[in-house]
């Protein structure tokens, strides 16, 4: 007699980073239930990934201690709470301050947020239900067949035969990239005359031996990647600081570091909400879920600076006069009721609005200037490089100063704001990398320690300021700096190093498995992501059509989530997109034919 042998279904996942983990608990999560009440899922997962599973490549415990996070240990959870908006179950778990015994305060080392990453993958894979098994396999996934009906290939370097599956999920995250033309032509020009030239990568993984102790190096960029830089040449190389000296140990080079700001981002803040001082501002008010649908909804479409911007203004604008009028009316010369209301009725961007704040607010330092901030050094002109030096250290200064005043607390309300902000937009997709790196500048600065050893370091003379609108040229064998801020500069360097994260799109991704998918159809973004349906995550065509089989999350696609890890209590959507797929994943699974040869 034949028995009906049960079918094993599979599933690969691709990344088994953040969110490839993020993806596994809600799988978990949801699998109860999905059994068909036999009490057991008879399914093969294959988490493919080279780096460990849980950190993966950015988070893995293998790296130096001297990288930190850049977010407080309890701004950071992998569980879900009670405002998240998703149909799974919610599991509430333990923040990572929570999980590591910390303060919450703390900006952790990345091994500490890999040890947390890890124990949340085996409490994900200890929580699947019976019949569901996890396999890691340590190699590169490199290309991915099957026909839109069938089961799916996935090819891994080293192993001659695929390994079949059901569904596919591609959590792939942060990408190399192929450099492009005027990377490619600093490159060769450094190999010609023996220079040193290190295109974008992540720092952790870039070969600093090759920048000489005392050496002259030129550092294009001033956001995160440049602190790593900045950690691993000094206090990687042997230095200490002594209070707010730095005492070198004489292996470091000389960084000089400008770029199109030429200031560093801002301080993170360094105090929290003073709920007895008034409310939190009542966000979202100008940019909500009614003006996305709007935006949605245009025939024509939208063009971000010119349909967006304004709503993103007027909100942050909200946030801030709210603070400033509630918690400080001696800075103000009217009512915020009266405000409030034309506030509402005046048109973002408008001389109006300008008159009306003007009016409102006498000094102009408690006026809103996003332009501004966003353009510090606009206009700024000093006489030598040695005057910049001094005038950089007094902002570097009066920002850490500011940052953890509460008097300026309307700063708080406007980091609020950005959060509600880039929550709501997480609906238009993928809006290019201004918003991003706007955002990080103001939102997601270095911690207030790092800004204070940038200022030793400077004081030391082993970082050097090169100011706004630095421009790199390759001439008579050398690099040469110059820029706005101090007319007439010049730099010469034998080394320039790019510090930024390459910005991979679909097309120029060293991703194989990738760059296969879009030659044979997979679309992309209007920046060049991977396009995926945001209500699933599965992977669309050219055709619009979304493949039944295939799907996809995070930074590498139009469904990026929270762009950074969650905070408790945020309705993340980068939870409700994992909720999402895996739901999706699971239905797709139960709805299979039993017999996987009929597919
Ligand atoms: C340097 C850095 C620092 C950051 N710091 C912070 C921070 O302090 N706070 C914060 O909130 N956010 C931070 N972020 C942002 C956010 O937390 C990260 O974006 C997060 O790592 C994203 O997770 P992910 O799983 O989507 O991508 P990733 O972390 O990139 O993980 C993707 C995984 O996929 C694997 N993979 C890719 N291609 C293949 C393939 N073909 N075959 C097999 N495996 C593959 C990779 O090896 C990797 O392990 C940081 C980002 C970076 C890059």
């Amino acid at each position: 007699m034949s028995a009906v042998r049960p079918v094993r279904r599979s599933l690969v996942v691709v990344g088994a980073g953040p969110r490839g983990t993020g993806v596994l608990e809600r799988i978990a999560a949801n699998a109860r239930g999905l059994d068909g009440g036999s009490g057991s899922l008879d399914l093969d997962i294959h988490l493919v990934d080279p780096f460990p599973p849980g950190g993966g490549r950015i988070w893995r415990e293998d790296q130096s201690p001297l990288l930190w996070m850049n977010s407080q240990a309890q701004d950071v959870t992998m569980f879900t709470d009670d405002t998240v908006d998703l149909e799974g179950p919610v599991l509430p778990g333990p923040a990572l301050h929570e999980w590591a015994g910390l303060d919450g305060r703390v900006f952790p080392d990345r091994r500490r947020q890999g040890g947390y990453l890890r124990w949340v993958y085996e409490k994900a894979v200890a929580d699947l239900p019976a019949g569901v098994v996890v396999h890691h396999h340590a190699r590169r996934a490199l290309r991915l067949s099957g026909t839109r009906r069938g089961r799916q290939q996935v090819w891994l370097e080293g192993r001659p035969r695929p390994l079949t599956a059901d569904a596919v999920v591609l959590t792939q995250g942060h990408l190399d990239a192929e450099p492009d033309d005027e990377q490619r032509e600093l490159s060769a020009y450094a190999d010609r005359h023996g220079l040193v030239h290190l295109p974008p990568d992540f720092t952790a993984d870039s070969d600093l031996s090759r920048l000489a102790p005392g050496q002259d190096v030129i550092v294009r960029g001033f956001g995160l990647a440049f602190v790593d830089l900045m950690v691993l040449l000094t206090e990687g190389r042997g230095g200490r600081f002594e209070g707010d000296r730095y005492v070198p140990s004489g292996r470091e080079p000389v960084l000089h570091v400008g770029s199109r700001r030429g200031v560093p981002y801002h301080a993170k803040i360094g105090y929290d909400w003073d709920a007895g001082s008034g409310d939190r501002p009542p966000l979202p008010r100008f940019l909500g879920p009614a003006q996305i649908d709007g935006l949605l909804a245009r025939a024509s479409g939208y063009d971000f600076r010119r349909d967006v911007w304004p709503l993103v203004d007027k909100e942050l604008g909200y946030a801030h006069y709210h603070r400033l009028f509630t918690a400080h009316p001696e800075r103000t010369a009217v009512a915020w009721t009266d405000f409030e209301e034309k506030y509402a009725a005046a048109e973002p961007l408008s001389a109006e609005l300008r008159a009306l704040v003007a009016a409102s607010v006498p000094d102009p330092a408690d006026r809103l200037d996003l332009t501004g901030l966003d353009h510090p050094l606009d206009g700024v002109r000093h006489s030598s490089p040695e005057a910049l030096q001094d005038a950089l250290r007094d902002y570097i200064g009066a920002d850490l100063d500011r940052r953890h005043d509460p008097a300026h607390d309307p700063d708080l309300a406007v980091f609020l704001g950005l959060l509600s902000v880039y929550g709501q937009l997480v609906r238009l997709g993928d809006l290019g990398p201004w918003w991003h790196g706007f955002f990080s500048y103001l939102a997601s600065g270095p911690p207030g320690p790092r800004l204070r050893r940038l200022l030793a370091l400077s004081r030391a003379g082993v970082v050097r300021f090169l100011g706004a609108g630095l421009r790199v040229s390759a001439e008579d064998g050398v690099f040469r700096a110059t820029g706005d801020t101090v007319p007439g500069a010049v730099l010469e360097a034998r080394a320039l190093v790019e510090a930024r994260l390459p910005q991979p799109t679909l097309a120029r991704t060293r991703d194989r498995l990738l760059r296969a998918l879009h030659a044979e159809g997979a679309a992309a973004t209007p920046t060049g992501l991977l396009a995926v349906d945001p209500a699933d995550g599965r992977i669309l065509h050219r055709d619009g059509s979304a493949h039944p089989r295939r799907f996809a999350l995070g930074p590498h696609t139009n469904a990026r989530g929270a762009g950074a890890f969650t905070r408790p209590r945020t309705n993340s959507p980068t939870f409700r997109q994992n909720d999402a797929t895996a739901r999706a994943v699971l239905d797709l699974l139960r709805a299979l034919d039993p017999s996987p040869a009929a597919a």
